[in-house]
């Protein structure tokens, strides 16, 4: 599986769009958040080969951008995003397009899929990753992950191909999906009638919904958007070519018979598309990826962070109960240390008071030696001090014997 992500630089590549496109008339007090960051929106175009999804994008954003053209069927589905910095009147969008390529075209599509739902998951985790860093910054974080994905089906079949039932039910759980018919000038008007019938009550049989234009709210835009959902999904035309007509540079397909005008409301569905995706609805399709689709990862992905399989949890609840179980584990280990310390210190006490007592009981019996030494010496010379004054008056004896010898001589 080969993704190719490029990111045209730092601020992207800045294109000069070729008419007004209509990403400024988002509501005023949006576009005044908006205006000093600029806005990302990242758009995903999935169809089979050839089927007119880089005629289509042109179209929408009146601008020709840069592809690598293919020569040949690929042999593996292969997606190549591409970053550009548009403005309109003030406002800056960072635009990013995913293009798949070579879907459809292998003899065995059955996993064709996969590298695409791969890719919407991973943007996806970028984002999660981001969320439960320490130190996350998701103010300055570019956010890639899809806000809408336009899924074109070919303008003929009776029904749905089996591929593209299989890749909607698959995607249309991770993103907000635009289903259009492609290449719709290539057939009558009633048989696209019909084929959008067939194809609703497809997906309502595979229980696959599509995105919804928000009608909640009670304003205009309610009203409209619950008029463009019952005409869902559009039938459009795409081209290159331009033609003067009436004096104004338009998109056209020329025929032999007549002319296709891309932005004339009774030839396709066109005008509608660039309608609800770009100047409506770009800001809920921003907003349901977050609530809605990446919410819904999150919590599938709780286990693998080591955060139970709550479904319930929000993400601050999810943060603080690690944050509580790391706080009670840090006062475990705090605690254990503190008895180690006192136990230690207790440990020390004892020795030193053993210590202490040894050396009391050697100094006493030191003494008592000491004292019985003495008493020993005291008895000694009273001995002695006797035996003197016996000898003393011994001496004393003979001497006065010694005169009486003399006297009597
Ligand atoms: P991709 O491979 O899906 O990106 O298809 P391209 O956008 O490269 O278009 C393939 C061919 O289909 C080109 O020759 C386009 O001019 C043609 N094409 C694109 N859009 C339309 C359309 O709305 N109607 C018709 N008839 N041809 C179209």
């Amino acid at each position: 599986m080969a993704h190719k992500y490029r990111s045209l630089g730092e601020s992207g590549r800045h294109l000069r769009l070729g008419g007004y496109v209509g990403f400024d008339s988002l509501p005023n007090q949006l576009v005044n958040i908006r205006k000093s960051q600029g806005f990302g929106f990242n758009l995903l175009v999935v169809g089979e080969s050839g089927i007119g999804k880089h005629t289509l994008v042109d179209s929408l954003f009146k601008t020709n951008f840069e592809h690598d053209q293919l020569d040949q069927p690929a042999k593996a589905v292969t997606l190549t995003s591409n970053t550009y910095e548009l403005n309109e009147t003030g406002v800056d969008l960072r635009l990013s397009v995913t293009h798949s390529r070579g879907f459809g075209d292998q003899v065995n599509n059955a996993d064709g899929i996969k590298p695409i739902v791969d890719f919407v998951d991973a943007r996806f985790d970028e984002f999660l990753q981001q969320e439960f860093k320490p130190s996350r910054d998701l103010k300055s974080w570019i956010d890639t992950r899809i806000h809408a994905c336009l899924y074109l089906l070919t303008p003929t079949g009776h029904s749905i191909k089996s591929i593209d039932l299989l890749a909607l039910k698959e995607l249309s759980t991770r993103v907000n999906i635009i289903l259009v018919i492609a290449k719709s000038d290539t057939v009558s008007r009633s048989e696209l009638d019909e084929y959008k019938q067939r194809i609703l009550n497809e997906l309502d049989d595979n229980n696959i919904k599509l995105y919804s234009f928000p009608t909640d709210d009670s304003d205009d835009v309610a009203k409209l958007n619950e008029k463009l959902n019952a005409e869902v999904p559009f039938a459009v035309v795409g081209s290159r070519t331009e033609a003067n007509l009436g004096g104004q540079r338009v998109r056209v397909r020329q025929y032999p018979w007549g002319i296709v005008e891309v932005e004339n409301e009774a030839h396709s569905d066109f005008p509608k598309l660039r309608e609800m995706l770009i100047r409506t609805n770009m800001d809920d399709l921003i907003g349901k990826t977050h609530h809605g689709h990446y919410e819904h990862f999150r919590q599938q992905n709780f286990s693998k962070l080591g955060l139970g399989g709550n479904a319930d949890s929000t993400v601050s609840e999810a943060y603080n109960k690690k944050l509580a179980e790391h706080e009670a584990e840090k006062q475990r280990i705090e605690e254990a240390m503190r008895q180690t310390f006192v136990a230690r210190v207790k440990d020390k006490d004892t020795e030193l008071q053993r210590a202490g007592l040894e050396l009391n009981q050697r100094f006493e019996k030191q003494m008592r030696q000491v004292k019985e030494q003495l008493k020993e010496f005291e008895e000694q010379d009273k001995r002695i001090s006797t035996e003197l004054e016996a000898i003393r008056a011994a001496m004393a004896d003979l001497n006065k014997d010694k005169k009486k010898d003399k006297k009597t001589k």
